[in-house]
């Protein structure tokens, strides 16, 4: 039997844009193929890639194959699609649409440059999954966690968003989201019993010191954490070493690093 990879490229066009909040602006890609596009919900993970400037189009290897991220490396950077990581923040299939929800950082990024100016019609291309089992989903409470605990920054609040859309009836929740503005408190859907505290940079206290500071609910804990590399490590040393959560209780994803571009952490890690 031949194994189905459980993520394909796509070459969709921007739909629409709407603007959520002061710094979060959705994203809608469209196009027939996007129908075969297959989220595992919560924190699902893609690959994006856009244009370099004076591009259409993202300049991908050929053939696709399933090398193609060694294929990627060895052309050349700067003619190559610029490659970044994004949350699915919800895929349909009448019409066949994709919405992503990026996280505005001003004329800093590529990924935020282009979302910015994108319009009705701008060509990128998709790395996404087509099997709800696909190993791009890390929120995993495992059995038998009594409550959940989330932190972010507005990079995670779309994977934050999906996560309590996913969570089941009366699940208790603490929350501590991080955003650059008031009314980047966006509603959040959500079934499960949700403490969500909303910490406005530069106004409130940090996530560190605020979670530091709180009271946390007895019985088994699964912790995620996502946002900022340095941060996220600070709060995990905190669950860890103070509060002695177990290793296996706490997910953690650095979703950007201060001072570093994605290329930068692949080229680190490579
Ligand atoms: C699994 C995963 C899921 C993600 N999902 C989303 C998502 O749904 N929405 C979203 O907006 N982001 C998401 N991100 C984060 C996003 O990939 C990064 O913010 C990325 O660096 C943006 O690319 P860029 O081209 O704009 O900036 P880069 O070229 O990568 O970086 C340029 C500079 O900007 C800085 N920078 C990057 N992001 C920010 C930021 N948010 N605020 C301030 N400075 C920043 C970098 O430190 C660097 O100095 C996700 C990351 C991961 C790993």
């Amino acid at each position: 039997m031949s194994a189905v990879p459980p993520y394909l490229f796509f070459r969709p066009r921007v739909v629409r844009t709407e603007r959520l909040s002061p710094t979060l602006l959705r994203v809608v890609f469209g196009g027939e193929e996007l129908a075969a596009v297959v989220s595992g919900g919560r924190d699902q993970r893609f690959k994006l890639f856009l244009p370099q400037p004076g591009q259409s189009t993202p300049v991908l290897p050929e053939p696709l194959g399933l090398d193609w991220y060694a294929d990627w490396r060895a052309l050349d950077p700067a003619v190559r699609g610029i490659m970044r990581t994004y949350t699915i923040r919800e895929a349909r299939r009448e019409p066949a649409e994709v919405d992503v929800d990026f996280a505005l950082h001003g004329d800093l990024g590529p990924a935020s440059r282009w979302a910015q100016l994108a319009r009705p019609g701008d060509e990128v291309a998709l790395l996404a999954p087509v099997a709800t089992d696909n190993g791009g989903v890390d929120f995993q409470p495992p059995k038998g966690t009594d409550w959940v605990l989330l932190t972010a920054d507005e990079t995670a609040l779309p994977a934050v968003a999906g996560i309590l859309e996913w969570l089941p009836t009366g699940t208790p929740v603490k929350a501590w989201i991080e955003v650059a503005h008031p009314d980047d408190r966006i509603p959040l859907a959500t079934k499960a019993d949700a403490d969500i505290t909303w910490l406005i940079r530069g106004t409130s206290p940090t996530v560190l010191d605020t979670l530091t500071a709180a009271t946390l609910p007895e019985g088994t804990p699964y912790a995620w954490l996502a946002g900022e590399a340095t941060t996220i490590r600070a709060l995990r040393r905190h669950l860890l070493h103070t509060r002695t959560y177990p290793r296996p209780t706490i997910t953690f994803t650095g979703y950007w690093r201060r001072g570093s571009t994605e290329d930068d952490l692949l080229t680190a890690e490579a």
